[in-house]
Formats: C-alpha cells, structure tokens, sequence
C-alpha cells in the first residue's frame, strides 16, 4: 500500500509500526459552531482511509480531536453570553449529528483538549525543563532555534521563515518564529492554574499532548487539511519531537480544500456551506460521492452543478442495486447454476482493480470508476432469468466495494415505507375499478414526491427520482 507522504513529498510504501495495527491522529474541529463542507471534506477523506485500512484488515486506532478553547470559542461564548464549555458541549453534539448523517464512522476516542490541561501542562513543564521553552510573563513560548528540524514538514527553512514573518504588538517572543505553547490569561478568558500563573493551552501543544498520551510516541499516521501542514502540524511535531525524540509520525498526510471560486471553503471568508443545509437536500451518498470523486489531494471547487452530477451518478449506481433487490424478490431460480458461478468469479477482477486504486495512495477517483464498471458489467449479466443466489452475491460485491468509501450500503427497498406501498395498493385497486382518474392522481401525487411508477410484467414498481 503506497501513502504520499507529505513529509518526505514522495509516495512511499506504508509499514505499519506494529503489523496489522494503524494508529491515526487527525485534527479535528473548533467546536464553535456546525462543520462545513469543506471540513465535512477533510472528515470523509480520513473516514475512509481509515475505513479502507479497516477492509484491507488492520485494526486501527482513530484519533480525531476537538479543539474546544481557543480566541474562537471564548468569543462565541461571549456574544452568546454563555461559557465555553457551554458552547463546547453544544456544537460538539451537533457536531455528531452531521458526522453521523455523512457515515463518518465514529473516532475511536475524540479527545477535548480541555480534558487533557493536566497532561499539557507537564509537556510545557518538561519543555520548559529541557530548554526548548520559555516564559515571559505568564505566557510560554517554543523556541524554533532550539529544535533543528525546524521546517521540515512544510520544506521551509527557518531563515526565510524568519524573513516573512511578522510580531503581533501583544506578544513579547524572543524570536518571531517562536510560537505560545501556553497563554496567560487575558480579562475575562477561562484559566487553568499552571506554575506559570494562570492561563491556557496553545492550539498546536493540544494535539501534540493528546496524540502522545492517547497512541503514543510515535503513531503511524497524522493528518488533517492541506491548512494545517504548516504552521500547526510543523509545530506539533518541534514540540513532540523535542520532548520525546523520537518522530511524531512516520505519514503526513494532508487533504486538499473545497474552495468556491477558487478561494478556500472558510468561516472567516463566509463561502461557506454547512453540511447542515446540504444535508437538507441531498443525502449523504451525493455528498461522499463527490468528495471522493476526485482525488484527495486535488482541490475541488465546488458548487451546484457538481453536486447535481454526483447526484446523477450516485443514482446510477442506485440504480443497479434497486434492479438487483427487485430481481431478488422476483426471480424463480434459487440455486446458483455452474455458469453464473463462472460468472460471478469474473467480477473478482473489479475487486482487484478496486484495490489496485486504492492501494495507490487512496485513488478514490479511480475506485469509483471501477465501481461504474462493475455495475455495468452485472447490468447486462444480471436479470430475471438469473438465479436469486447470483442477484444476492453480485450485491454483495457491490456492498463491499462501496463500503470503504461509505457509500452504497442502503437498501432502496428502505424507502418503501408503509405510505408509499399503501398509496401503490390503493391505485393498483383503483384501476381494477377502472377509477383512472384517481389512479392518475395518486401517480401524480407520488411523483411530485420524486417517486416513478413503472409497470413491469412482474407488477408495479417504483423508483425514487430524487
Ligand atoms: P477547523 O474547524 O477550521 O479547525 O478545521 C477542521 C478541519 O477541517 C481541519 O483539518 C482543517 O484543515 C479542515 N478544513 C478547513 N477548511 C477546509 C476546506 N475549505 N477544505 C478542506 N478542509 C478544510
Ligand atoms: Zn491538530
């Protein structure tokens, strides 16, 4: 299995740290208000890499934090007078409802930052100790001269570094470059007590101290937005790498943004959309699909028409799994004969190219044509005079190759709910009391609902449109 490796920029073969096992540490979000689709990206890339390790058999460890103090949460808190554990414990709730909605497979542990400030506060200490720190009046800086590699991770070295970078009027840093691993409290700011004085936790040492006391020393793999590489993750690995000597983590990796006309998917730009609202109108099938129609590290530019067009694809996708579970119910053949067992083995070569795609760095864009492929393939092999074994494993194969990437996993039959089947009878009836008028409305009504009927020779079926 190849990862691009953004420390190293090549693409290199991944050896896990111990055989079979994944430990992955991915930043997660400000808990200060609903995700939006551009970090909505950066989840469902990880969740299916993460997933993808999953079906290739690792066991893995999935660490995704909350950051849930810093200026952000403090001024939410504010304006709506409330505390930032208040507005922590709120949007990290919402924050699961989205996820949820999207399939992102729940984190083995999603630490909040502000239950580790015991731990952190010995990581600054040691720091401190070892003279990679210091303090100027409450507040804690990492000294970047001190740590030689500093730069690594974003291929900068420390001189330009210096050259572009700017002291903001309230910091009393020794060296531009340095940055607050701990912040002395400002009027009105939530505290913790810390031998220097009171105060809180910068946002780059959270993810350092939790990642270590969570999956250890060394994890397997880090990532995050493109955003982050530098300066956080630069940072995470100067502080963590300083402490224990050892490396943070033998894979960086790094999703590409969701910009709208070419600028990043920001709150701060307000381009944004939450998964929230497209959520209202999409399901979440869509919205994987168009995340991982391109490749992770391609930035997608996103807007209506993309979403309709993965719309349009995912239903065709759909589409072969409706025929397929209605085949299942109308077939006459159980018993899967010698040639269809011939057959099925064929679709083993969409498994391989499958993995094929996917071993090379995660190429969603190029596993999803394979799906394409596959549905074909079963589309013209598979109908009703196919045995039902063979209808029930040609799904299957669909399933496992959608399962990775989240997708394809309901049932069309799910939403035949109760309504929908009753209103189907009642025309079926009314056009045996040759009631066409109302046959034709309940057709009509059914419709505007995005609901098609279609008169096949096994009966009525019906199809959702939208
Ligand atoms: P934040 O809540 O801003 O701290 O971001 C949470 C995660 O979403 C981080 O991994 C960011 O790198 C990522 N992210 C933020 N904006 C975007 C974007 N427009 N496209 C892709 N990922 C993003
Ligand atoms: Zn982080």
């Amino acid at each position: 299995m190849k990862i691009f490796n953004t420390l190293t920029r090549k693409k290199e073969e991944f050896i896990p740290i111990t055989e079979g096992k994944v430990k992955m540490y991915v930043c997660g979000p400000t808990v200060y208000n609903f995700f939006h689709i551009g970090n909505g990206r950066t989840f469902i890339v990880f969740d299916t890499i993460r997933r993808y390790f999953e079906y290739r058999g690792y066991e893995v460890s999935f660490v995704q934090n909350f950051t849930d103090i810093d200026d952000k949460m403090i001024k939410k808190a504010n304006e709506e007078e409330t505390t930032v554990k208040n507005i922590g414990d709120k949007y990290i709730e919402e924050y699961y409802k989205d996820a949820d909605r999207l399939n992102i497979e729940r984190a083995t542990v999603n630490p909040r930052a502000t239950e580790y400030i015991t731990d952190i506060i010995e990581f600054v200490k040691s720091l401190v100790n070892r003279g990679f720190a210091y303090e100027i009046n409450g507040d804690v800086y990492f000294s970047t001269k001190k740590f030689n590699e500093y730069g690594k991770l974003s291929g900068q070295n420390l001189d330009d570094l210096q050259a572009g970078a700017r002291i903001n009027v309230d910091e009393r840093k020794n060296d531009p470059m340095d940055f607050a691993i701990w912040k002395a409290q400002k009027l009105g700011e939530p505290a913790w007590e810390s031998p220097w004085g009171l105060g809180r936790p910068g946002w780059h040492i959270e993810c350092s101290c939790m990642a270590k006391k969570i999956l250890g020393e060394t994890i397997d793999i880090h990532g995050g937005g493109m955003d982050l590489a530098f300066p956080h993750h630069e940072n995470e690995i100067a502080q963590s790498e300083a402490l224990t000597g050892e490396n943070l983590a033998n894979y960086w990796m790094h999703s590409a943004f969701v910009n709208v006309d070419n600028k990043k998917m920001s709150k701060s730009l307000n381009n944004f959309f939450t998964a929230r609202e497209i959520l209202e109108k999409y399901d979440a099938d869509v919205v994987r699909f168009l995340m991982l129609s391109g490749h992770y590290r391609i930035q997608i530019n996103f807007s209506q028409d993309l979403l309709e067009s993965a719309k349009a694809s995912i239903e065709r996708l759909y589409n072969c799994i409706n025929n397929l579970e209605n085949l299942i119910d109308e077939v006459n053949e159980n018993k899967i004969s010698e040639e269809e067992v011939v057959y099925l083995k064929s679709l083993d070569k969409y498994r391989d190219k499958f993995i094929e795609k996917m071993d090379d760095d995660f190429n969603t864009a190029d596993a999803i044509s394979v799906l394409f492929d596959l549905t074909k393939d079963i589309n013209s092999n598979v109908g009703i005079n196919s045995s039902k074994e063979l209808c029930e494993k040609s799904l299957l194969v669909i399933r496992e190759l959608g399962k990775p990437l989240g997708i394809l996993q309901k049932s069309t039959k799910q939403d035949l709910d109760s309504e929908i089947q009753a209103l189907v009878d009642q025309r079926q009836q009314a056009r045996k009391d040759r009631d066409f008028a109302l046959a034709d409305k309940i057709r009509d009504d059914l419709k505007n609902r995005g609901i098609v009927l279609e008169d096949t020779p096994q009966g009525v079926r019906w199809k959702k449109v939208d």
